[in-house]
């Protein structure tokens, strides 16, 4: 999956955010462990879809 930028830092250290209960595979487990993956519901506010691993910002980005 293709990294989003992030608006306030520019960092591509980004993570898409996943709603709701997902089912913890070992794919979904790979992804959060390499950062590019976090789960909304604790932290994420907003409807962001990525969220940034350096700077903590949330953000939106299209899904392509
Ligand atoms: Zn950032």
């Amino acid at each position: 999956m293709e990294r989003k930028i992030c608006p306030k830092c520019n960092s591509q250290n980004t993570a898409y955010i996943l709603y709701g209960l997902p089912i913890m595979s070992g794919k979904l487990r790979k992804q959060i462990d390499k950062g590019t993956l976090v789960l909304g519901g604790c932290c994420v506010t907003d409807n962001a879809t990525h969220h940034c691993n350096d700077c903590t910002h949330n953000f939106k980005a299209s899904l392509d």
